[in-house]
């Protein structure tokens, strides 16, 4: 099998299910009790929290571990709005969001917070003019992605970040196809909050963090035992944590490499498409984009039948987003960038990560375009016969 859908989720590296394994069978203690026995736990939930606070460039004091990037989403945005309500009900974030973020919107809509949605241009990029109009006295946040999970499109963070700065208002980034592909510090960035999964970074699913930088004050959405300082109650995932610490740790030390290597891969699938199919469009931006994702429109083809004709040889590519995939709607992103009906009938994602090898791009670059082929010679058939 060839997976090119590591966007969505990736596997597990063996040596984060290593450091996993005991406290999956042996080590079961509640990391809150009080004996020996349950220290091993405690230690190891710190120690994680040290790995991925070293990986953000944070303090360990501004690490809460969630069950993944969308309760942290969840907890960053509906727990600034609960507990900075008083000052203004305003949110700002961007049209391209995962759903992640947008739903947590959504729902505060129905709570009486106003969001605005600032609009991206043709390459997804959120157009900072406009964010940067559409601040008000009742602003308390803005949420926007740090790289898009459809089309891999990097936002300007750090611009935004001073942005907020300047005005007093805080900045949540929603980190999750970043973190642990390229190098993110939250210092550097500039952000108050930032949100990671695990599972997207050879972790486990069912594990991520927020940071909160220090002095930021919010209000938990999980309340009951004060587990994670009274931010995220609730029995901790001890291995899964465990497991998030150790992806954290291997993606410090592999990251160079990973770049250089998925990226190269990239590079060259792209390269064959283009040169091998007529009527491809590649979607997001020609350089500020995640190195591992290639996102493209292919004239005359529809979505669902190339990815289905693409896994009837064992190949896992996507529509965009995993989260969407069960919906006939085109992509809000891709109607944010403005792509044609046709164009988003048509996207398919390659999203590459560590363990694909230049085979994998080989057999891709010859099984893609017989099946386009294949496809265009159908529907062209079909047109024939209705005439
Ligand atoms: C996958 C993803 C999420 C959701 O993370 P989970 O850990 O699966 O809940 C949120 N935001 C983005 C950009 C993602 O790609």
């Amino acid at each position: 099998m060839i997976y090119f859908d590591n966007n969505a989720t990736t596997p597990l590296d063996p040596l984060v299910f290593e450091g996993m394994r005991p406290f999956l069978v042996k080590n079961y203690a509640n990391p809150s009790s009080l004996y020996r026995f349950a220290q091993g736990a405690r230690r190891a939930i710190e120690e994680a929290r040290e790995q991925v606070a070293r990986l953000l460039e944070a303090s360990i004091q501004e690490i809460i571990f969630t069950s993944g990037g969308t309760e942290a989403n969840n907890l960053a945005l509906k727990g600034i709005a609960l507990r900075s309500c008083a000052k203004g009900r305003h949110i700002i974030t961007s049209q391209i969001e995962h759903s992640a973020a947008l739903e947590p919107c959504k729902f505060l809509e129905t709570q009486g917070f106003k969001i605005t949605y600032v609009s991206v241009d043709r390459y997804g990029l959120i157009d900072v003019d406009e964010l940067k109009k559409n601040i008000r006295p009742d602003t308390i946040l803005v949420s926007v992605m740090h790289a898009n999970n459809e089309i891999g499109t990097i936002e300007p963070i750090k611009e935004i970040a001073s942005i907020c700065r300047n005005k007093g208002i805080l900045l949540h980034t929603d980190a999750v196809q970043t973190v642990g592909k390229i190098p993110v510090s939250v210092k550097e960035l500039g952000v108050d909050l930032l949100s990671l999964s695990a599972h997207k970074f050879y972790g486990p699913k069912g594990i991520g963090a927020l940071y909160v930088r220090s002095g930021v004050k919010l209000t938990a959405i999980i309340s009951g035992g004060h587990q994670e300082k009274g931010m995220r109650s609730g029995t901790e995932n001890v291995a899964g944590i465990v497991g998030l610490g150790r992806a954290a740790l291997l993606a410090r030390e592999e990251i160079k490499n990973n770049e250089r290597k998925v990226r190269r891969l990239r590079d060259a699938l792209e390269k064959g498409i283009k040169d091998k199919i007529t009527g491809v469009k590649i979607n997001g931006h020609p350089r500020n984009r995640l190195y591992n994702t290639l996102h493209i429109s292919i004239e005359d083809t529809a979505t669902e039948s190339v990815i289905i004709n693409l896994d009837f040889k064992n190949i896992c590519a996507s529509g965009g987003s995993a989260c969407m995939s069960a919906s006939i709607e085109p992509s809000h992103v891709l109607s944010a960038i403005g792509a044609s009906s046709s164009d988003a009938r048509s996207a398919l994602r390659f999203s590459l990560g560590k363990y694909n090898s230049a085979k994998d791009v080989e057999k891709t670059l010859k099984i893609l375009p017989a099946v386009v082929d294949k496809l265009r010679k159908l529907s062209s058939s079909r047109k024939v016969n209705k005439n």
